[in-house]
């Protein structure tokens, strides 16, 4: 392992409450959403749920035939009798897996240690959690919950990714500089070279090299690494399929000579409110060629430079392993326990993790707002949303963590092939990705427990009516879960909320595109809703007249569906409406940071939105009734999460008025 030196980074204020994973130096943590100690009365005589050894005897059985079958029957006839009464009492949570693809095994077992009914075929009835292996749009789903959100691929995707990290880099430069500087191709290419040659300019000594990774590739597929911006190769492909080119991060964090990146598994719970969970433990993927920093002579060399199991496993060095702290693929506690005897302060490593995962979480928001806003408006009847989403980390050699991507979809197999004989391959478990990956989708589904919330619903609800009625309801630990590990997902937003909303500006103007959208199940703003956006917020004046907002609307939405990817719709996507509206705040607010820009014109227009919809509450009751109409922006559904004004008295809607007037 190379050395890690410990420069000081800004310190995070998630550092004292969180500890890292797998430390063994470190204080035990007490489980978050763990059953009681002690066995609920009467559960005493369950079986316990079954552990990674019985799990994968019992695959081995499941290839043994009629005497593993009749074994199993025996088994679940004398579970049932055991467990009758508590099964009577609570029918188990179902779960289509028809369309779970490669993450069906890791499912198939986590069902079995919770103990919930599995319907591998799909159900004519409705289904509580509805489990997909690509995306949402898998299924028409009016009720329950389903493992993806819409529109996730289409954000994470490396360019959508790179456009919303910038847009969070321009407000808030040091808190987002754990993603490197990108350019997307081909359209930044002027200004890639430019800036690159400026740098070069004010520092002759920066010997910069720079990874070319096409959008939408994934597994190391046509990335390439340069040291100068004419390397790119600018044959036919760019045009046809845009590209991020990024700064390469020359001085990783070394193990065993070798690089390794980070695979974290991390819960979006939900979108409003915002819930992140992350889990404690991840892999570490490694390349199987000792690293050196990039020069001409070894860019090309893959399995040197990157860490992607699918192209290094076919590297005669790849190493696959039933331990959890060797080999090429690794648990990331195993690297953090060898980080730590070594003197590392892994507790800032973990607090900088957390803080990058949020902050990164928080630049995505807006747009899945907008996706879902779109597929689920609010009124439709539709399923909840959670996901588990992959999150790829390279440390650098000074510990720091840099972002290189999200995935939507992370790998969640727990088998790899391997090669018996020349050209005969096996599937065969890997034992690395089993207890991290099943310990992930067992607990995401403990956490989205429908019957768990409705429980909880029930004991709020009774223990108001009578408390003590709410004694007698079942216990809130089923018996799989009290036989269950503490959970492996630590919640760290709402958590941590206090230390990063200030960040969720552009959540905000998510939030007042959204409401000018206007037709349910857009994405784009026309030219009349940014009008009205523009004359309910009064924005235009005499220095900037109706026909100017016209002009900047025409010339920012013209840009961008010229670069864009979506081009089912024409109008505004929210991205270039985020740009008109920085430059609408730069306009207004010219002496302060940008940050402060943006702020600020987001409270005037959500004070002038506040005190017009007060008007109309008043006109409501007054004229509007009358007439028995209303202005469609007026009754147009408020999005999901949107707070109501709530205003009881005239005279309180009348000083809102007033100050409006007065434009304070
Ligand atoms: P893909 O989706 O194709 O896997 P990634 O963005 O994950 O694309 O990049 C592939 C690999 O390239 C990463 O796993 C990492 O090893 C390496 N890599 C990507 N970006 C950088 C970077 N900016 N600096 C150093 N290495 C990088």
């Amino acid at each position: 392992m190379e050395p890690a030196g410990l420069e000081p980074e800004e310190i995070e204020p998630a550092r004292e409450a969180e500890e890292p994973p797998g430390c063994p130096a470190l204080p035990a943590e007490a489980p978050q959403d763990s059953p009681p100690a002690a066995a609920p009365p009467g559960e005493g005589a369950l079986p316990s749920a079954p552990s990674r050894e019985q799990e994968r005897s019992r695959r081995g059985a499941g290839a043994q035939g009629s005497a593993g079958r009749a074994a199993r029957g025996r088994a679940r006839r004398a579970s049932g009798r055991r467990s009758g009464g508590e099964n009577a009492r609570r029918p188990g949570v179902t779960v289509d897996s028809s369309k779970a693809k490669t993450s069906l095994e890791a499912l198939k077992i986590s069902l079995r240690q919770l103990r919930w009914k599995e319907f591998p075929f799909g159900r004519r009835l409705p289904c509580d959690i509805y489990w997909h292996g690509v995306s949402f749009h898998d299924n028409n789903i009016f009720s329950g919950q389903v493992n993806k959100f819409p529109g996730m691929m289409e954000t994470v995707r490396k360019i959508t990714l790179s456009r919303a990290m910038r847009i969070m880099q321009d407000l808030f430069p040091l808190e987002y500089n754990f993603y490197p500087r990108s350019w997307i191709l081909p359209e930044e290419l002027p200004l890639f070279v430019a800036e690159v040659r400026t740098m070069k300019d004010n520092n002759p000594s920066w010997k910069p090299t720079f990874i070319v990774k096409p959008d939408g590739g994934c597994q190391g597929d046509g990335i390439y690494l340069i040291k100068d911006p004419s390397d790119i190769r600018l044959t036919g492909s760019i045009q046809s399929r845009p590209a991020v080119v990024q700064e390469y991060i020359c001085k990783p964090l070394l193990v065993d000579k070798l690089k390794f990146d980070i695979r974290l598994y991390v819960l979006l719970k939900s979108l409003e409110p915002l819930e992140i969970y992350i889990a404690k433990d991840g892999l570490s993927r490694f390349c199987t060629e000792p690293y050196q920093e990039p020069t001409l002579k070894n860019l090309h060399q893959v399995f040197m430079h990157l860490t992607n199991y699918s192209l290094n496993i076919h590297s005669g060095n790849f190493i696959h392993s039933d331990s959890v702290n060797t080999g090429s693929k690794r648990t990331f506690s195993s690297i953090l326990c060898r980080l730590s005897s070594r003197g590392a302060d892994v507790k800032k490593l973990w607090s900088d993790i957390i803080s990058l995962v949020i902050k990164t979480i928080i630049a995505l928001t807006p747009e899945l707002k907008v996706y879902y806003q779109s597929d689920i408006p609010a009124g439709k009847p539709g399923p909840t949303c959670f996901q588990i989403l992959g999150f790829d980390i390279l440390l650098m050699k000074n510990l720091k963590p840099m972002l290189l991507e999200v995935n939507a979809n992370p790998s969640m197999r727990i088998e790899h092939e391997q090669e018996l004989s020349p050209g005969v391959f096996e599937n065969v478990p890997s034992p690395v990705d089993e207890e991290v990956k099943v310990a992930v989708i067992r607990d995401t589904l403990r956490l989205v427990d429908p019957q768990k919330k409705k429980r909880k619903d029930a004991q709020c609800q009774n223990s108001e009516q009578a408390p003590e009625a709410s004694e007698e309801l079942p216990d809130a630990a089923p018996g799989a879960e009290a036989a269950l590990p503490s959970l492996c997902l630590k919640q760290v937003f709402p958590k941590y909320a206090k230390q990063f909303s200030y960040l969720r500006l552009v959540d905000r103007v998510a939030a007042l595109f959204i409401r000018f959208l206007g037709v349910k199940g857009t994405t784009k703003l026309g030219p009349t809703g940014f009008r009205t956006f523009i004359r309910n917020c009064k924005l235009s004046n005499s220095n900037f007249s109706m026909a100017a907002v016209d002009i900047l609307y025409i010339d920012i939405t013209r840009r961008w569906n010229s670069m864009g990817i979506d081009h089912k719709e024409s109008g505004m996507c929210l991205q270039a409406f985020v740009e008109a509206f920085f430059c609408l705040a730069q306009k207004k607010y010219k002496s302060l940071p940008l940050h402060e820009q943006v702020a600020s014109l987001i409270e005037l227009c959500e004070c002038r939105l506040a005190a017009l919809h007060g008007k109309r509450l008043l006109w409501g009751c007054g004229l509007g009734q009358r007439h028995g109409a209303l202005p469609a922006t007026a009754t147009a559904p408020r999005p999901r999460g949107h707070q109501v004004l709530r205003l009881q008295k005239p005279s309180q809607l009348r000083a809102l008025m007033c100050r409006d007037r007065t434009g304070s």
